[in-house]
This record gives structure tokens, C-alpha cells and sequence, in this order.
């Protein structure tokens, strides 16, 4: 059981809106029974679930974050950056949200194709039926294989065909870091580099990115997921304080789509304090925004 004293946050989650199993209603009533603080729902590609989750927030008592978590392009491939207290009307971002939808819908469908012409009998109307929401993906396709008997698992599906190196994959267009940090800027929000650790860079590269980040508007490094190492988390803490960051955490929680990771807890010892949360939150007051 937990302290009563200390509590804990989920800075980082994915509902059906994009590629989580849970609706954005049942991801709330499960943090909530967790004792959770507060959880930022951070889809793909879409703000599509915050409006019901914000609005399931004030029945279950506790606050939700309204993000979304945006793929750049980078010398060291694709990053992942968060957008944290985006605001009510970002039509700008939305904007840019729907267009990157549409490009992922052009992608999907060649994907769907190559398998058809490796014999795999999926229709891409078969994928779109898997999907919750708004921001469909290499997740459906995978769990469209699994269902239909051709993988048996969405490990396999990854792996054989929808991996980087897998017969049927197709690269994702993607905006450059200049991009979303605009759009994540003029919608209030506070940016956050995800998972470093899932970057395939050395230390002196992170540190140069983020002295560009940091002149971009970045506030905050994702010290704390269920990727990281202690190694990892020490070395985000490192630069964190190099380039006067804050740290924060998620468990980058998608429901059954990666069982493994558990909400507010990723695979089991990962716990994010609300001291990490009224710090991100000092910050913006600091910066004239509002949470
Ligand atoms: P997409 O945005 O359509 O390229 O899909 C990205 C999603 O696929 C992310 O949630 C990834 O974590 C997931 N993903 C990527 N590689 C794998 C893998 N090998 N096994 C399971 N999921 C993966
Ligand atoms: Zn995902
Ligand atoms: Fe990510
Ligand atoms: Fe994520």
C-alpha cells in the first residue's frame, strides 16, 4: 500500500485516441484508482481523447495534463518531444496534427499493400476498424497480423514485417525539431524531450541537441520511463542540470498494446513524485503560463 504522504504522477500516457488500448475514460478511472495525482495523456499525432479525459478528471478527482507527443526527424533518427499543458484552442497544432494523420494514412495504406502482396489477406478498412481514434499506426497493422492468425505476436509483426528492417515497412514523414517546437511553443505548452535513452546517440551529442533545444523553448528531459536505466536517468539528471532542465517522467503506458508497462509504474519500480510535477509547474509560472 501506498504512502498516504508521498504521491506519485504519470507524466506520460497513450489512450485508443492514438495507439493505447484504453479509452481516454478508462485511463483516467485507472490512475485514479491507483491514487495517481495527476497523468498527461500524451497521444500520437492527435489531442482527440483530452476533452473526455478532462472531463472524467473532475469526476474522478484527479488532474489530467492535456498533451500529445509529437516524431521529429534528427541525424540520429526519429525523436520523440511532449507538449505538456497544450492549450484549450491550438488550432495551429491542430492543424499540423491532422496533416501529419493524413501523411501516416498515405503510409499505412502502402504498408497494407506490401503485405497484400506477400499474400497477407488485411484490408486496410480491417485496420482502421482496430483503432479507437484519431492516429492510426504500425501498432494496428501489428495487432491486425496478430489477429488474423499471420503473427503471434506483435513482436513477430514488428520484427518480420513492420520493423525498420521488416519486408513491409515504410518510412514515417515526420516534422523537423524546428516545427514542433513552434507549434508545441504557440500552444502554451511546456516541452519535454521523451525517452533520450531510446535515442540511438552518445552523451555529447544529447548535450549539443539540447543546447539547441533549449534555445528552441525546451523545459524539461523524461529522466524517468520504463526504458531507462539508472545509468540513463543519471546521466538525463547530468544534463538536466547543465542546460538548467527540469526532469520528468511517464511511463509511456500504452494498455494491452505493450503489456509489459504498467500505469505510474512502467515494468514495476518506476515512481515519479509530485515534487517533479509543482516543478515543471514553477517553471511555467516563472515563464508567464498557466497550468
Ligand atoms: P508508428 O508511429 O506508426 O511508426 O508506430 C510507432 C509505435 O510502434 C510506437 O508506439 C512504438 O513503440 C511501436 N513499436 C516500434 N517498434 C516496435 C517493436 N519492435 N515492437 C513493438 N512495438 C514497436
Ligand atoms: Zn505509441
Ligand atoms: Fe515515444
Ligand atoms: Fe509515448
Amino acid at each position: 500500500m501506498r504512502s498516504k504522504i508521498m504521491q506519485y504522477v504519470d507524466l506520460h500516457t497513450h489512450t485508443c485516441a492514438s495507439d493505447g488500448s484504453d479509452t481516454p475514460i478508462e485511463l483516467v478511472k485507472k490512475a485514479a484508482a491507483l491514487n495517481l495525482l495527476a497523468i498527461a495523456i500524451t497521444d500520437h499525432d492527435t489531442l482527440g481523447g483530452l476533452d473526455e479525459a478532462v472531463a472524467q478528471s473532475k469526476i474522478s478527482n484527479i488532474e489530467v495534463i492535456r498533451g500529445c507527443e509529437l516524431s521529429v526527424h534528427s541525424e540520429c533518427g526519429e525523436l520523440h518531444i511532449l507538449g505538456l499543458w497544450i492549450k484549450n484552442q491550438a488550432s495551429e497544432l491542430e492543424q499540423a496534427l491532422e496533416m501529419l494523420r493524413e501523411y501516416r494514412t498515405e503510409r499505412n495504406r502502402i504498408m497494407v499493400h506490401r503485405l497484400q502482396k506477400m499474400g497477407v489477406n488485411i484490408s486496410y478498412d480491417y485496420v482502421t476498424s482496430l483503432a479507437g481514434g484519431d492516429t492510426i499506426g504500425r501498432p494496428h497493422i501489428a495487432a491486425a497480423l496478430m489477429q488474423k492468425g499471420y503473427v503471434s505476436s506483435i513482436r513477430e509483426a514488428f520484427n518480420n514485417y513492420l520493423g525498420s528492417k521488416g519486408k513491409a515497412y515504410e518510412a514515417k514523414k515526420v516534422l523537423s525539431i524546428d516545427e514542433a517546437m513552434h507549434l508545441l511553443k504557440i500552444s502554451n505548452a511546456s516541452i519535454c524531450l521523451a525517452h533520450p535513452g531510446l535515442v540511438d546517440c552518445s552523451e555529447k551529442w544529447l548535450d549539443h541537441l539540447l543546447l539547441y533545444l533549449k534555445g528552441l523553448g525546451l523545459s524539461a528531459i523524461e529522466a524517468y520511463h520504463s526504458s531507462h536505466t539508472s545509468a540513463t536517468e543519471a546521466m538525463c539528471v547530468r544534463l538536466a542540470h547543465k542546460h538548467d532542465l527540469d526532469l520528468s517522467g511517464g511511463s509511456d503506458y500504452h494498455g494491452l498494446t505493450k503489456p509489459e508497462i504498467h500505469l505510474g509504474v512502467g515494468k514495476g519500480n518506476l515512481r515519479i513524485t509530485s515534487h517533479i510535477l509543482q516543478k515543471l509547474k514553477q517553471r511555467r509560472i516563472q515563464n508567464g503560463l498557466s497550468s
